[in-house]
């Protein structure tokens, strides 16, 4: 039996039930495959079994009280899983569907992400079962105090810098570093996702989808081709889909479909993004709104975007939203690239297929790695005392997303899979890592 195939078998049976980190976990080492092959240090050095073990994972209580006085308990999480290469990063997500399978994969997937940033950062990921929505501003601000009271004992501007994630915006993240401040008594970079006000850095909000764009049209390019005229479907009306639609309507790019977790909007002229950033982010409201605003889109309860003729598809919502009869309506409709704003959001056939029928996929951990990169240029600003401009710090973005497009095509290319970006930014995620741990030794 191969390395792989025995790391594999043995992590499904020590993690029984965490169906997403079995995911992501094959989807990753097996296409490490030739570097494993070609470098036997790896397995001498135990680093599969290594890199897959978390160096800690933290599970806590989190109390708090209602508007009506009553008790609720969550449960919370910090996944600290690799710091070969810096301190821990990643967000925090606060979702009912969050259980500790999920913030290993996520903190898994971050490892490699942070390390194609070609930036100090390690990997680590957390959150909570807990749902903001529908919860008053005093409700969440009583869950994210109790949930930091536990959470500050194992974070730090040196040790663990956590961020936003679904469910943790601005809100969230600004009453979690305020009670951080007022325990530990210290003004430091321990949060990234800070207001402007406190810390933050400018276009760390629109990153995620800003980067994810800068990707798609490097890979565009790459293959002679370009956003201008294009029709893009996005899924996700939140942080990531945003700012994906605001970038993509710059670059020329036509974006017809949005949705939410209750179903999604079909515009054929284009979507009106004021209207959908009142709704979000304003009146933290539904997309059924949305006809209010533009009364001859259509509103869907069911099925997916993806089965919308467009040429670009970018799925910026949640994990295993697109899958393998998505991928068939894309390809039947000739779309021709794929990019992950959301982690995961692809699923494995999906994934497959489209990459067999010849669609430029780009990877979350490639694609939506302009967040976490942003956060660390915060890290960076908080670290020096300074603020940088909106521009520079753009600038620092752009140059990045090309850069691991290059990294991941290049890496792809030298292992014998030419354009299979799945392949080629794990490779070049992991090869930095492993090599940090081979020199550190085993710890
Ligand atoms: P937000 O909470 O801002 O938005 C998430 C969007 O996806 C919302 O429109 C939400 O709908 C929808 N959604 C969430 N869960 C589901 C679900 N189970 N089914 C259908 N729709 C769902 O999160 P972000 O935009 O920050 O994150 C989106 C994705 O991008 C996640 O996978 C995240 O991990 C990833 N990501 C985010 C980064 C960032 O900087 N924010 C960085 C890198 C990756 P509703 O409004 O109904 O809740």
């Amino acid at each position: 039996m191969s390395y792989v195939s025995e790391t594999l078998e043995q992590l499904i049976a020590k993690n029984p039930g965490e169906a997403e980190f079995h995911q992501a976990a094959r989807e990753v080492l097996e296409s490490l495959e030739p570097v494993i092959d070609a470098n036997p240090a790896y397995r001498k050095n135990a680093i599969l079994e290594r890199i897959t073990e978390p160096d800690r994972q933290i599970m806590f209580r989190v109390p708090w009280i209602d508007d009506k006085g009553v008790a609720h308990v969550n449960r919370g999480f910090r996944v600290q899983f690799n710091n070969a290469i810096g301190p821990y990063k990643g967000g925090l997500r606060l979702h009912p569907s969050v259980t500790l399978g999920t913030i290993k994969f996520l903190g898994f997937e971050q490892i490699f992400k942070n390390s194609l940033t070609g930036l100090p950062i390690g990997g680590g990921k957390g959150g909570s079962d807990f749902d903001p929505k529908g919860k008053s501003d005093r409700e969440v601000f009583e869950f994210c105090r109790s949930f930091m009271t536990e959470l500050y004992k194992y974070i730090g501007a040196d040790v663990d810098v956590p961020a936003g994630d679904i469910g943790t915006g601005a809100r969230e993240i600004g009453f979690m570093y305020g009670t951080y401040k007022k325990i530990t008594g210290l003004y430091e970079g321990v949060l990234t996702g800070k207001g402007l006000t406190y810390g933050g850095s400018l276009a760390r909000t629109e990153a995620t989808g800003y980067g994810l764009l800068y990707l798609t049209q490097a890979m565009l390019e790459a293959h002679g081709q370009s956003l201008k005229g294009k029709t893009a479907a996005i899924s996700g009306a939140g942080n990531v889909a945003i700012y994906a639609a605001e970038k993509a309507t710059a670059l020329g790019a036509k974006v017809v479909t949005m949705s939410d977790s209750n179903g999604w909007i079909y515009d054929k002229d284009g979507i009106d993004l004021a209207a959908v950033k009142e709704i979000k982010e304003v009146k933290r409201a539904r997309l059924t709104e949305y006809k209010n605003y533009r009364p001859k889109s259509e509103y869907s309860a069911s099925g997916h975007v993806w089965q919308v003729k467009c040429d670009v598809a970018l799925p910026c919502a949640t994990q295993n939203e697109l899958n393998l009869d998505d991928a068939k309506a894309l390809v039947k409709n000739k779309c021709t690239a794929v990019a992950e704003g959301a982690n995961m959001p692809t699923t494995a056939e999906a994934t497959e297929y489209l990459i067999k029928n010849g669609i430029l996929f780009a990877p979350g951990k490639a694609a939506n790695a302009g967040g976490v990169a942003t956060s660390a240029l915060e890290m960076s600003q908080n670290s020096q005392r300074l603020n940088w401009t909106f521009e520079e710090v753009d600038t620092r973005l752009h140059g990045i997303m090309v850069n691991i497009y290059r990294q991941a095509a290049a890496a792809a290319e030298k292992y014998g899979h030419k354009d299979n970006l799945v392949v080629g930014a794990n490779i070049a995620g992991f090869t930095k890592v492993a090599d940090a741990m081979l020199a550190q030794g085993i710890q």
